[in-house]
């Protein structure tokens, strides 16, 4: 069994993180578990910690990669490396409990091929990360063309096919959860209370929650796509009115007054055509950076004293 943890700037949570998810994998696995720790590009004393504790404990493997990836490559990155036979993704920060480890393998034992936690209360979380993550979640779901269940973060215990599946995708706009949901098989949820943060503040400013939001946006729907042509729709019904309303004026030999309803004119359809060109943008962009097939991340180190593994050349 592995857990999974990517690592932001996390050196105050890191050795009580340790200290609980070994003590739960041990719970359920005896001696058969890693841990592999992936530390983001981090500028605090967390990759020290990290090689302090692969050190000390051969269950550790310590992963650095080159730079910050963001969150959903650093997970990546852990799962690539992950050797176990079921593999827990779970945050460093403690928001979401390692106990849970023996609830959801018992879900698996039962047949589960991926259990995920499921946010019931959400603890000493701001109103607007609730309201937000609500309004997004909901979005989502109406659009993404795979159930994608809400409420969910990427907490969750995999089995080695879908890790397997996960770790093929090739592409770099990755939304973890609903990759997962698009792989299938029996999917369980297990609701939980999301704690607060052990220490730090959250590594999400407003930036990358607006970015992940649209990666997951337009990676599972191109219904925003959809959305411009109705706005293009609607936008050309509003110009055939504007249309009759002009002849009539010219009719009725008043065509001097009007310089409103061109201006209003000129900058509607100006909006209107800068966001369906902009919501195109969005998507040739992504295949932009996808054709391009750079690697999702790459590997500085890995540390361990445990088993050997494929290490990144020099
Ligand atoms: N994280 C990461 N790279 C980043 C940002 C975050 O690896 O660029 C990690 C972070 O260390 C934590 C997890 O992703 O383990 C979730 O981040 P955070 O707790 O800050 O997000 P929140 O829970 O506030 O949504
Ligand atoms: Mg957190």
């Amino acid at each position: 069994m592995s857990i999974v943890a990517p690592c932001y700037n996390e050196a105050e949570c890191l050795r009580e993180f340790h200290r609980r998810a070994a003590a739960a994998a041990r719970a359920s696995c005896g001696e058969s578990f890693e841990i592999v720790l992936v530390d983001d590009g981090s500028r605090d004393a967390t990759w020290s910690i990290i090689e302090a504790l692969a050190e000390a404990d051969p269950h550790v493997v310590g992963v650095r990669l080159m730079r910050n990836h963001g969150h959903q490559l650093a997970a990546s990155a852990g799962l690539s490396l992950a050797r176990g036979d079921r593999v827990m993704l779970i945050d460093a920060d403690l928001q979401d409990p390692p106990e849970l480890l023996a609830p959801m393998m018992a879900r698996m034992d039962a047949g589960a091929d991926v259990v995920f936690g499921q946010r019931g209360v959400r603890h000493a979380e701001t109103w607007f990360k609730k309201a937000s993550a609500s309004a997004f979640y909901r979005l989502l779901s109406n659009l993404a063309a795979v159930p994608i269940p809400r409420d969910t973060g990427d907490f969750r215990l995999m089995r080695r096919r879908v890790v397997d599946a996960l770790v093929s995708m090739p592409e770099r706009q990755r939304f973890i959860r609903g990759l997962v949901s698009w792989i299938g098989g029996r999917q369980e949820a297990l609701v939980y209370e999301r704690q607060a943060r052990h220490a730090g503040t959250s590594k999400y400013p407003l930036r990358k929650m607006i970015r992940f939001a649209v990666d997951a946006i337009t990676g599972f729907s191109i219904g925003p796509l959809r959305v411009a042509t109705y706005l293009g729709l609607f936008a050309a019904g509003l110009a055939l009115l504007l249309l009759a309303y002009t002849l009539w004026q010219w009719a009725a030999g008043d065509t001097v007054a009007g310089w409103s309803s061109v201006m209003t004119a000129i900058v509607l359809f100006g909006a209107v055509q800068l966001i369906v060109l902009g919501i195109q943008g969005e998507y040739v962009g992504r295949l932009f950076q996808e054709a391009k097939a750079r690697p999702l991340f790459l590997i500085d180190r890995v540390v361990t004293a445990g088993n050997e593994r494929a290490l990144p050349a020099e």
